[in-house]
């Protein structure tokens, strides 16, 4: 095993050999940090730090697996802006907004590598044969994560090529892609009336296994029109859903020349 990031490096540094292992207290504890769960009021975790000391406070009142990734974010601070202290909102914590703060973003990856370092995650990925909110669950609940962060991590992994896209009523929020799914594959803004999500975020249907579904469904591009996907969908807050679309046609992988520039 080796470590890719400094959050990999302190896992390997402490032993840490399977999921089961990512005790994050007594990981915090050998960094130097303190950790208080109490009430806090609008915000979710703080980091006060001086010298080589520092102490987490995390909101009593997340669930426990919330409760992991902001102190989980906290060490990511204490990794990078070591001197500062941050007061960190719900909004800056595993957040896919495009405006969140750089600061935010680096504690966030740390958080992510911390929680589900690629050492443990990707050998577990490979092992299943394809890829579903069913693996995101199971990986989610070896590694006590969110089904989203999770979910995420599955596309950065780069196991399955995929795509994660969220919606909320007013369309797209967030989209993610595996790197092996070229660019110009890039999801509509508005979900189509004939794909199951458009059913879940407005109508009645309720959650379903991965479905076969025509890949223009999915992408205005005159070329989708060939090519068939798997889409599973499932309702992650009142008026967001999340999609996962799974590229099983070896075709949409390949890359194109569109006007001299060579599509990724
Ligand atoms: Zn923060």
């Amino acid at each position: 095993m080796t470590a890719t990031n400094a959050a990999e490096g302190l896992l390997l540094e402490l032993g840490v050999s399977e999921p089961e292992d990512l005790d994050l207290e007594a990981i915090a504890w050998h960094v130097g940090v303190k950790v208080n769960y109490r009430r806090l009021d609008g915000c979710e975790a703080r980091i006060i730090g001086r010298g080589d000391r520092a102490i987490v406070t995390v909101h009593e009142g997340l669930h426990e697996r919330r409760k992991r990734f902001s102190l989980g974010h906290e060490l990511g601070h204490w990794y990078h802006h070591r001197g500062k202290s941050f007061i960190c909102r719900p909004e800056d914590i595993g957040s896919e907004r495009q405006n969140v703060p750089v600061a935010e973003r680096e504690a966030d990856r740390y958080a992510a590598d911390l929680l589900m370092p690629w050492f443990l995650f990707r050998p577990l990925a490979r092992q299943a044969k394809t890829a579903s909110f069913d693996l995101a669950k199971q990986l989610a609940d070896r590694f006590q994560t969110s089904l989203t962060a999770t979910s995420i991590r599955l596309v950065d992994a780069n196991v399955f090529p995929m795509i994660l896209v969220c919606h909320g009523n007013e369309g797209r929020r967030w989209f993610k892609r595996s790197k092996d799914v070229p660019e110009r594959w890039f999801p509509q803004n508005q979900l189509d009336a004939d794909s199951y999500a458009f059913d879940i975020l407005f109508g009645s249907r309720s959650e379903h296994r991965p479905v076969k579904m025509g890949a223009e469904t999915w992408f205005d591009r005159g070329e989708a029109g060939r090519y068939e996907l798997l889409e599973q969908t499932i309702k992650i807050s009142g008026d967001e859903v999340l999609t996962m679309l799974l590229l099983t046609d070896g075709e949409m992988l390949e890359e194109r020349e569109t006007r001299g520039r060579t599509w990724r």
